[in-house]
């Protein structure tokens, strides 16, 4: 049997790896030169950068794709947890460090913020509970199938729904356990990990501060890239044939049945077929078959402006993640999802992968990866735009953090939302394919299979359950679970 996987992302590769495991003769497409999509890496002059996500959570679930093919993870894929999760700036000078130890951390918020130590006891165990209840039927299940309906999570979700917070927002929640606004924020953040706005997304999603504080934060002991690298060699190894600069032109049906891809002008035969590709972009490979209406109508994610920077010298002022928050972070999201602008004060996240994987710079620099929350791509003139977030981006870092960047700059490449669609094919350049800013949201992704094409599977973070690594791992082991 041939398996046809379209596109090299964290979704695809999962997928190829567990089609492989099946006994499938597995082949992926990958339209660019290189692997992993918006998990890939880029070199500026010496100063190598993770060129998307930087943030880890549930390493497991990339240790579980070893395990099906009989390979201890430890011998390919080495990673660690992080002693401190983020290192927070305020503007009115507070610094806040969120030690992954929660006694630790509940101390630091009482010290910097007054916040009394059982609040956030109390907010990671809601969390956890969230996580427990909804994990299993919305995570790990296809809920466009009558199975998971019947299943004893969704019975268990269904029991306790009362408790999921869907008819409060994030922001409402948080706020009903801490009193100082600057640990609100703190936990607000948490709703871009899914590309969302924690004044509009349901309090459900406070469940992706438990990923991070009762599971753990982590880094790839050789960079992000390191998950896509020993993904495509795991797959290698199970006899998938990779096919770079291979951008798949057609879906081929015969009487509503995969029949193959057409490629560079040539067609590749196919029993079935998982696309990894953005669900918008997808559908338009399929000559007579449209992506419902409804499908379009959902707003998409955030995007990203990026800076990646090589920078001279050691900061030892800042950790491995790092924020430096908006004064007013409702206008921020305001500005993000309704205005479809960057706000004139935007929080800046400074990522230096260099302080911990060896040679991502040379001795004595360091390599910044420097990111702000930005609209969808709708056509604004990124170009113009950069030149103005990059001087108020560079005043920032100087106001919070006491660092001259603009001087300490030796080299310098750009990301921006225009250029995520073109590199990735992601619809409109979001990063995490639709929003979460609606209690509907979840049930209104794409199915991970068609209900039309036979042998027609998706994976990736445009489709069920979402964006971001761990959710699209989950999409492949969802799809592991539909093919027979
Ligand atoms: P994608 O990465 O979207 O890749 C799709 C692949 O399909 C691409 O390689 C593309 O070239 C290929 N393709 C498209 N069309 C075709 C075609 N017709 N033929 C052949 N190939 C095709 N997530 C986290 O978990 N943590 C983070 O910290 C984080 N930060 C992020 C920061 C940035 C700047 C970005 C861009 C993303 C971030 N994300 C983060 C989100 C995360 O990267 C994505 O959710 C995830 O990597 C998407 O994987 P995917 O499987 O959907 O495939």
């Amino acid at each position: 049997m041939k398996g046809i996987i379209i596109g090299s992302g964290i979704g695809g590769l999962a997928a190829a790896v567990r089609l492989a495991s099946k006994g499938y003769e597995v082949s992926v497409f990958e339209a660019n030169s290189y692997p992993g999509g918006k998990l890939s890496e880029k070199w500026v002059d010496s100063y190598r950068f993770d060129a998307g996500p930087s943030l880890f959570t549930l390493p497991g679930m990339v240790d579980d794709l070893f395990r099906l093919c009989n390979e201890n993870p430890g011998q390919h894929f080495a990673y660690k947890k992080l002693e401190i999760i983020c290192k927070y700036f305020y503007e009115d000078e507070t610094v806040i460090r969120a030690w992954q130890d929660t006694t630790r951390f509940a101390q630091e918020l009482s010290e910097k913020t007054g916040e009394n130590p059982n609040n956030l006891y109390r907010f990671l165990t809601k969390c956890k509970s969230l996580y427990e209840l909804t994990s299993g039927f919305f995570i790990f299940e296809s809920i466009h199938h009558l199975k998971a309906w019947i299943s004893r999570s969704f019975l268990r979700s269904l029991l306790y729904g009362y408790k999921l917070n869907i008819f409060s927002t994030m922001d409402g929640v948080i706020r009903k356990y801490f009193r100082d606004h600057r640990v609100r924020q703190l936990f607000d953040r948490y709703a871009t990990y899914n590309g969302s706005n924690p004044f509009v997304t349901p309090g459900t999603l406070n469940v992706i501060t438990h990923l991070e504080f009762n599971i753990g934060a982590f880094i790839p002991v050789n960079g992000m890239f390191d998950i896509t690298r020993s993904l495509v060699d795991l797959a290698q190894r199970q006899g998938v044939l990779f096919h770079f600069n291979s951008r798949v032109d057609e879906i081929v049906t015969n009487q509503s049945r995969i029949a193959g891809i057409h490629s560079g002008g040539q067609f590749f035969p196919a029993d079935v077929i998982v696309s990894d590709v953005d669900i918008v972009y997808a559908y338009k490979l399929l000559q007579n078959y449209q992506l419902p209406q409804r499908y379009l109508r959902q707003e998409r994610s955030s995007s990203a402006l990026v800076f990646y920077w090589g920078v001279k010298g050691d900061h030892p002022q800042l950790e491995l993640h790092n924020i430096l928050f908006s004064k007013n972070y409702r206008e921020e999201f305001d500005h993000l999802f309704k205005k479809k602008r960057i706000y004139s004060d935007p929080t800046v996240y400074i990522n230096i992968s260099s302080k911990e994987v060896n040679g991502d710079a040379p001795s004595g620099c360091e390599n910044w990866f420097t990111m702000i929350n930005a609209p969808e791509n709708t056509g604004q003139n990124w170009e113009q735009l950069i030149g103005e977030v990059k001087i108020r981006v560079i005043e920032k870092i100087n106001r919070l953090t006491g660092i001259d960047i603009e001087n300490k700059i030796g080299a310098e490449d750009i990301l921006h939302p225009g250029n995520i669609e073109q590199l990735t094919s992601s619809y409109r350049g979001s990063l995490y394919g639709n929003s979460s800013n609606s209690i509907f949201s979840a049930f209104n992704r794409h199915p991970n299979f068609s209900r039309v094409i036979r042998n027609l599977y998706f994976v990736g973070g445009s489709v069920h359950p979402g964006g971001g690594i761990p959710l699209c791992l989950a999409s492949a082991k969802i799809v592991d679970g539909l093919i027979k």
